[in-house]
């Protein structure tokens, strides 16, 4: 195997592993050096991370014992699939998508299988039933918006994977503020389904490293037997608790990334490229005459950064752009229009 990279070049504009472009709130920087102090340090953390649960789950109307927390999203997927991967069980995928799903199924021995999306990268209902029936996997992944096409899935694709699903259903929804809908609507006890959220995107504290899963209580269980413990930190518990009271402040910025969106997606949309409509805080899309890995160097002349996906399967060609600041942008769209140009 080999590992999963997201390359950086040192630039003054990187568009390309969808961060926030804007840093958290100058208060909760303040109020992170009185955590520090008030820190038993000699002691280990709150091993349930209880506080910072219950805030969680009072934000989504659920029971803490329906909230579990990581450091990052990817960790959670990690010990979701360490609950319920691993050998002689099957974890579905619908490519293009995240490619940490089938990384992490591999490292735990599970055995991937791949849906495929329409030639436009849509999913078909009849693609589900084909993986689903099947395959019966233990885990099927939807990550909603989809990474790294920004397609907002159907509210049917999932209902279907439910009504279909023999084992566990995650929906990765490390963009949903960016969405139209979310999981979070038909999240029940009785469902066999778990939604997973980031602090790395909208909530713009990428580097703190944390993300949750809300899901029925018996699966949280399954979850906690396959956590370290003491995996969260002391100061990572209460500076998250922190960042939560500043949560509708970081909302109020997604309505500003979201019309930056619209701006990018139709000035792309003009030029000799074709683009997918986004529901997250990227864009992918793909020039038509000028070769995509010609359009990133050019790009990276200019100092500007986005993802060349040009070489990942299904995606020939695809360039994906992370929303930034006006400015950001503005440089970017520049940059690419004269780039598709010559
Ligand atoms: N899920 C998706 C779809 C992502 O794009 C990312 C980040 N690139 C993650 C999960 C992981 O995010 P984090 O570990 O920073 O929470």
């Amino acid at each position: 195997m080999s590992g999963y990279h997201s390359p950086q070049v040192d630039v003054p504009i990187r568009l390309n592993t969808n961060e926030s472009p804007f840093p958290p709130p100058e208060s909760w920087l303040d109020e992170l050096s009185e955590i520090v102090r008030s820190i038993e340090w000699n002691r280990y953390p709150d091993r349930g991370a209880t506080h910072l649960r219950e805030v969680i789950a009072a934000r989504h109307g659920v029971s803490v014992n329906q909230v579990f927390v990581a450091n990052g999203s990817n960790e959670v997927l990690q010990t979701i699939l360490l609950a319920y991967g691993g050998a002689g069980r099957r974890v579905a995928t619908f490519e293009p998508t995240y490619q940490m799903y089938a990384q992490i199924a591999r490292v735990t021995g599970a055995e991937v299988v791949s849906g495929e999306r329409r030639a436009d990268l849509t999913l078909d209902e009849f693609e589900i039933e084909r993986v689903m029936g099947m395959h019966s996997p233990a885990v099927t992944f939807l990550c909603n918006p989809n990474n790294p096409t920004g397609l907002v899935e159907p509210r049917e694709n999932l209902r279907s994977l439910l009504d279909q699903a023999t084992g566990i259903v995650v929906v990765d929804e490390a963009y949903a503020e960016f969405s139209e809908w979310s999981a979070l609507e038909m999240f029940s006890e009785d469902l066999p389904m778990a939604v997973t959220r980031t602090f790395s995107k909208t909530l713009s504290m990428a580097a703190l490293r944390i993300g949750y899963v809300v899901a029925p209580s018996w699966i949280i269980e399954n979850l906690e037997i396959a956590a370290l413990p003491y995996h969260l930190d002391s100061f990572k518990q209460a500076a998250t608790v922190a960042a939560l009271g500043f949560v509708n402040e970081m909302e109020d910025r997604v309505s500003v990334i979201k019309d930056e969106r619209e701006r990018i997606s139709k000035f792309i949309g003009n030029l000799d490229a074709d683009v997918w409509p986004s529901g997250s805080n990227f864009i992918l899309f793909r020039p038509r005459s000028a070769g995509a890995t010609v359009v990133w160097n050019a790009l990276l002349k200019n100092g500007i950064l986005v993802r060349d996906c040009s070489s990942w399967p299904r995606l020939e060609g695809c360039l994906r752009v992370t929303v930034g600041t006006e400015s950001e942008n503005s440089s970017f769209l520049s940059a690419l229009a004269e780039a598709l140009s010559s």
